[in-house]
């Protein structure tokens, strides 16, 4: 991909969930720019929209106005199949549940973004290995999900998340589940994806204890990003 300074840009987007006769606004207006090779940190209370807003970013939830773009593309314009090839390509996600699938093994899971960009099974499978021992899990590669505990099972979404080198990693709560060496263990891993390879990271989070490694903290509240002067 050639180099863009801007990694997402959201402008006035709009969300609304609608069950039965009630709408909840989940995002208002919001705007929302990260700069390419930045780690934000996205805070703020529950049920302010964080979720709903990376969903929108990595491409994985529709919106209703407004617009958003992730390295220019916006991701809305694109077809389902451009848009799923974009996403396996250049994002990584961090599902606050985690998303494992329970009937592959752990090593397995980890490279299922690998095996979609068209890696052979076995590079994969070495490359799983190699993230897994990055945090601290390649003794439990052949591992079933529900055999791990959930701190470990975050880090294996987390591990999920950088094992095809994306772009654009888009984390949500990934250290609620993990005591703090775990923690910041996991925020430095992530870190040095930024500085060395100029990777993006969003990491939605309530956990105080890492906020020292963001470049920028941004504040949601109400469905919108609190004006930071810095976009
Ligand atoms: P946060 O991640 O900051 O806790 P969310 O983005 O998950 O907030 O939710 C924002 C608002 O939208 C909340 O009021 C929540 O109840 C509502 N919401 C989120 N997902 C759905 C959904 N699938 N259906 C209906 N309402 C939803
Ligand atoms: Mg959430």
């Amino acid at each position: 991909m050639e180099k863009i300074d801007i990694a997402v840009k959201c402008q006035q987007v709009v969300k609304t969930y609608r069950t039965g006769d009630h709408v909840v606004m989940a995002l208002n207006k919001s705007d929302f720019v990260v700069n390419t090779g930045e780690l934000v940190i996205l805070a703020g209370p529950s049920g302010c929209g964080k979720t709903t807003l990376i969903s929108v970013v990595a491409g994985i939830l529709d919106y209703d106005g407004g617009d958003c773009t992730v390295f220019g593309r916006n991701l809305a314009k694109l077809t389902e199949p451009e848009r799923l090839l974009f996403r396996s390509k250049y994002i990584g996600f961090v599902f606050q549940q985690y998303n494992l699938i329970p009937t592959l093994t752990v090593a397995e899971n980890v490279g299922v973004p690998l095996i979609i960009n068209g890696v052979s099974v076995k590079e994969a499978t070495a490359k799983a290995i190699d993230v897994l021992d990055q945090v601290g899990l390649s003794d439990r590669a052949h591992y079933a999900p529900n055999q791990l505990s959930g701190g470990q099972q975050q880090r294996v979404a987390i591990a999920r998340a950088i094992v095809h080198d994306p772009h654009l990693i888009v984390c949500d709560e990934p250290t609620s589940a993990l005591d703090g060496i775990n923690g910041r263990n996991i925020m430095m891993i992530l870190k040095k994806l930024t500085i060395q390879n100029n990777r993006t990271l969003i990491v939605v989070t309530h956990d105080n204890r890492i906020f020292d490694f963001a470049d920028r903290i941004a504040e949601m509240e109400d469905g919108h990003v609190k004006h930071s002067g810095n976009s």
